[in-house]
């Protein structure tokens, strides 16, 4: 870091004196599953000076309090292809980053009634056309998958034997530690406080250490996102959505949960935790409570206990003695068509965005970091995601997937 007068853009307003300035070729603001495989991807290709900034400390967000489910279920073809290769590098994780995910490959199982499943079928299609190993299956071929299972009011499901669920922080972490070893700095309890930009160029950050002069910024602040957007005159319709989750603990005479189970026909999803424990939650958009992203109740209802509990016992009628451990609620960045924006921003040279997930992103993260490096990199990209531009709100191009639950995408 050096220390003195900062030059970038022939900016009209210099730095005060003693403020620190720095120099980075990228500078990524957001420490999140995204921005850390960002991170990692563009310290990995050499893509000179990496800065990434985080105020409190990497993963520490949103991304902590992933359900972490890795699925391939979706409506759109960047999506299954961005799953797909996220789910290989899940696999790959200890021997791309030194570190671990606990990428646990214990099968996706998602459930419909009878009003879903052309919508199900139609989405298996499209990832058999991608060559993804899936199935249609039947109630009877359901209740072989997991006999105690009550399957009423299910015509059908989707079966991924090789999906499974991973861990947010130690994903973040994997990535922040990896993208240091490669080169880049990660600045963590460091918040960025504005992005600089002039003439329509971007010039550098200011952050709580000091201004760091870049032409390029990657802006992935989940939820935090629109507030830095906002002061350049670039609307990003994300609005942070409450969400909870149940931690519960199963008798012991029932045995462990085995599969990851998303639940259309009840509006459910479970997942295996420990031995015992398992962790829950609802699919329906109607469960969102719009709250500020920094003040917000993180502790979990009782009428959401109950109804994430009824749901349980209703298809696990042999645990309904199943008890409430604990819970806690986190944030999704929500967008109007529950799907992402990604890449650049137009108006201003050097600036992209890859934020609001809408409850789905981490599954997507690692490949996102390859695709967003070769973006930052002025690349074509391994994987389109043209269609997730900002530019769709504007003029009407929202992107909505074939299920009525927006976040399955
Ligand atoms: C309860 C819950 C369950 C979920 N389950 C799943 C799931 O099963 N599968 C799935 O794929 N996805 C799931 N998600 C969504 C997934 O966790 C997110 O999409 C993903 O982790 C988002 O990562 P991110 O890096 O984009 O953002 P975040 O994790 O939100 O990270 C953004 C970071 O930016 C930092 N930041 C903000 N402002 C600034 C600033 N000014 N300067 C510096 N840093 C800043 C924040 O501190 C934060 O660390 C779930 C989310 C929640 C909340």
């Amino acid at each position: 870091m050096s220390k003195g007068r900062g030059g970038g853009c022939g900016r009209a307003q210099e730095p005060e004196e003693d403020t620190l300035v720095s120099t980075a070729d990228v500078v990524i603001i957001g420490g999140g599953s995204t921005g850390t495989s960002a991170a990692f991807q563009l310290a990995r290709r050499r893509y000179g000076k990496v800065i990434l900034v985080e105020r409190e400390t990497v993963g520490a967000g949103p991304t902590a309090k992933t359900i972490g489910i890795v699925r391939l279920h979706y409506s759109y073809e960047p999506l299954v292809r961005l799953a797909s290769r996220s789910r290989d590098l899940f696999g790959q994780f200890e021997e791309l980053t030194g570190a671990v995910a606990d990428f646990t490959r214990c099968g996706f199982l998602l459930l419909a009634a009878e009003g879903e499943m052309p919508g199900l079928r139609a989405n298996v299609d499209l990832q058999h056309h991608l060559g993804i190993r899936s199935a249609v299956v039947t109630p009877t071929e359901i209740a072989g998958l997991d006999p105690r299972m009550n399957i009423d009011g299910v015509a059908g499901g989707a079966w991924e034997p090789e999906s499974g669920f991973a861990d947010g922080y130690a994903t973040a972490s994997g990535f922040a530690g990896a993208a240091r070893r490669a080169g880049a700095e990660v600045w963590e309890t460091t918040a960025a406080q504005r992005i600089i930009v002039e003439r329509s160029v971007v010039c550098g950050v200011q952050t709580a250490r000091g201004e760091i002069i870049t032409p390029t910024v990657l802006v992935a602040c989940g939820p935090w996102t629109p507030q830095l957007l906002q002061p350049l005159g670039v609307d990003v319709p994300i609005q942070s959505s409450r969400q909870q989750v149940v931690q519960l603990g199963l008798p012991a005479a029932f045995g462990p949960l085995a599969i990851i189970i998303e639940d259309m026909a009840l509006g459910f999803y479970v997942r295996p935790e420990t031995g015992d424990t398992v962790l829950a939650g609802v699919l329906e958009e109607e469960a969102e409570q719009i709250v500020p992203a920094d003040e917000y109740n993180r502790g979990v209802d009782f009428d959401f206990v109950e109804r994430t509990g009824r749901a349980w016992a209703y298809r696990y009628p042999g645990a309904s003695e199943a008890q409430f451990r604990q819970g806690y609620a986190s944030l999704y960045d929500i967008t109007p068509d529950w799907q992402p924006v990604l890449g650049a921003v137009e108006g201003i040279r050097g600036l992209y965005l890859a934020a609001g997930f809408s409850g789905h992103g981490f599954k997507l993260s690692p490949a996102l970091g390859e695709v967003l490096a070769a973006l930052v990199a002025g690349e074509v990209p391994p994987i389109d995601v043209s269609m997730f531009r900002l530019s769709r709100f504007a003029d009407g191009h929202l992107i909505r997937g074939r299920h009525a639950q927006g976040i399955l995408g």
